[in-house]
């Protein structure tokens, strides 16, 4: 694994070493390591051959495919930088982020096609189709440069989710996308792929985690088994087939699928590690999902900023049966550390709650064109503040409360609407939650429950606090609950809470954390 130090090597090292493994299945057809990377390179000389150097932003708009990710390797072969777009956006945000991080030209997916030539040709820049075509020629002729990528080189540029506001570009160079990977091995971690084994690929590669889960595989020279998009009904059906054996779900897929029919009789022994994370998972269904599938679990808690996740809550942390460890989201990744700051940057003992900070050699160099977000975000010895509230306990094990920007101040106590949720989820009637603040003249703000019902239900405030009796303070408790048919999620599925926040502060000034 040494020599795997920048994202290109890790595609040639495999193709020079275990060149008929299977490298990428995706609708029945599947692709070696060595003809992967002769993909990638025909990709590569294209690239050239229409003028692109290195540090060019290479844009990508479409849904998974095994193309995908030659054209991941292609762009890192040359030192260029992938910007690629989720296709869940609407075509005002993708403008935005075409027009934000500067490519220099759009490839995309046949279904795509039209939506993505729209998006750059009114900026005068080309859209490529990344077919067939263009991953079996070998005419053009362009020769590549001889390789010398530097590991520090900026070589993918993903945007935010938007969660908390427009979506930002964090830069991640190769090392950042290759940093924990050596170290998670050294220490042994039995989740990590390993080369025999089947990941299965079924989130947005458009997301930090999509790709850096499929680079993950690549890295231990695995099968990646990708679907276009993920579903829910297919994927029980998938797993079994191709004995996939580790797979990353956020919760929201892992909740559709174990509610979907076809996973009643689904057989599942093949997995033997699901990660789960990107988002908060309610502990019921963290629950039901050990209950039916009984595999080993792994949750992570990372972000853009840090090229996925740099916390787990290992396999048998889940097991343990410590009190409130499945609330965890677990330890600081072997060569990541986390802390707790105040607003000045004082890093505060076990048990404070705060900002959670990261150091990790997979954070960031910063995102692009934004000073005044990289001003804010890092700070002194490296460290970088992640937005989010949380506490460390003695152990290590850290705990994540909620954004700092949706935290609610109700009466001068602190409420993390995650929590809220979490207990509200388990209600009967409860099909789907969101917890925001409102103003209150008496409290300053005050809890709200947005709820959507199951079918023929209508939970109404009273029913809502009778399931809470006992099981959160009282201050913690919401004061009115309104029924709603769906919640607005982004294109990653994370719930928006500003969205939701928005009409109860018209004409009202909110502070912000
Ligand atoms: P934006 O930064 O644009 O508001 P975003 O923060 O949702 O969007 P991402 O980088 O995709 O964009 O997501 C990282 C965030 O996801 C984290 O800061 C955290 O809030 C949340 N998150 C990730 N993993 C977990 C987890 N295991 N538990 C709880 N929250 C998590
Ligand atoms: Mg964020």
């Amino acid at each position: 694994h040494e020599r795997m130090t920048t994202v290109w090597s890790v595609l040639s090292c495999h193709a020079e070493q275990t060149p008929d493994q299977v490298a990428t299945l995706f609708e029945g057809r599947s692709t070696t390591y060595r003809e992967l990377s002769g993909q990638a390179a025909a990709v590569a000389a294209a690239l050239v051959g229409q003028g692109h150097n290195s540090g060019d932003r290479i844009g990508y708009l479409g849904k998974n495919s095994d193309y995908y990710f030659a054209l991941f390797f292609a762009v890192a072969r040359l030192g260029c930088v992938l910007v690629p777009l989720n296709w869940r956006l609407s075509e005002d945000e993708l403008a935005y982020i075409v027009a934000d991080s500067e490519m220099a030209c759009l490839f995309s997916d046949a279904e795509f096609a039209a939506l993505a030539a729209r998006l750059v040709g009114a900026r005068g820049l080309p859209h490529r189709l990344l077919d067939r075509a263009m991953l079996e020629d070998r005419s053009d002729g362009a020769a590549l440069p001889a390789y010398g990528v530097d590991p520090q080189a900026v070589v993918f540029q993903v945007y935010t989710s938007g969660t908390t506001g427009r979506p930002k570009g964090a830069m991640l160079t190769n090392r950042n996308m290759l940093a924990l990977r050596e170290p998670g091995y050294r220490a042994g971690l039995d989740w990590f792929p390993t080369p025999g084994c089947t990941i299965g690929q079924v989130l947005p590669v458009a997301h930090i985690a999509g790709t850096a889960y499929a680079l993950f595989g690549f890295y231990a020279g695995a099968r990646v088994v990708i679907t276009r998009e993920f579903e829910a009904g297919a994927l029980p059906g998938l797993i079994a087939r191709e004995g996939i054996s580790h797979i990353l779900l956020a919760p929201a897929a892992m909740q559709l699928m174990l509610e979907h029919p076809e996973s009643a009789s689904a057989d599942y022994s093949s997995l033997a590690y699901i990660t789960y994370g990107a988002a908060p998972i309610p502990e019921a269904l963290l629950r039901q999902a050990i209950a039916r599938i009984g595999c080993g679990f792994v949750q992570m808690y990372g972000m853009s900023e840090a090229a996925g996740g740099v916390v787990a809550l290992q396999p048998a942390d889940h097991t343990s049966g410590v009190p409130g460890r499945l609330r965890s989201a677990g330890t600081a990744m072997p060569g990541a550390e986390i802390g707790i700051v105040d607003d000045d940057w004082n890093l505060l003992g076990a048990d404070s709650t705060g900002e959670i900070v990261v150091r990790s050699g997979s954070v960031m160099p910063g995102y692009w064109k934004r000073p005044d977000a990289n001003a804010e975000v890092f700070g002194p010895d490296g460290w970088m503040r992640t937005g989010d509230i949380g506490r460390i306990d003695a152990d290590g094990y850290l705990y994540v409360l909620d954004r700092a920007k949706d935290m609610i101040i109700s009466g001068g106590e602190n409420v993390y609407p995650a929590e809220v949720e979490n207990a509200i989820f388990g209600h009967p009637d409860v099909a789907d939650v969101a917890v925001v603040g409102a103003p209150s003249a008496r409290w300053g703000e005050e809890v709200v429950a947005l709820i959507v019902p199951r079918e023929g239900t209508s939970p109404d405030l009273a029913s809502v606090l009778a399931w809470l009796d006992g099981k959160l303070a009282r201050f913690k408790l919401p004061k009115q609950v309104v029924l709603a048919q769906s919640l607005p999620r982004n294109a990653g599925n994370k719930l928006l809470r500003r969205v939701l926040r928005e009409p109860f502060w018209q004409g009202h000034e909110r502070r912000v954390n």
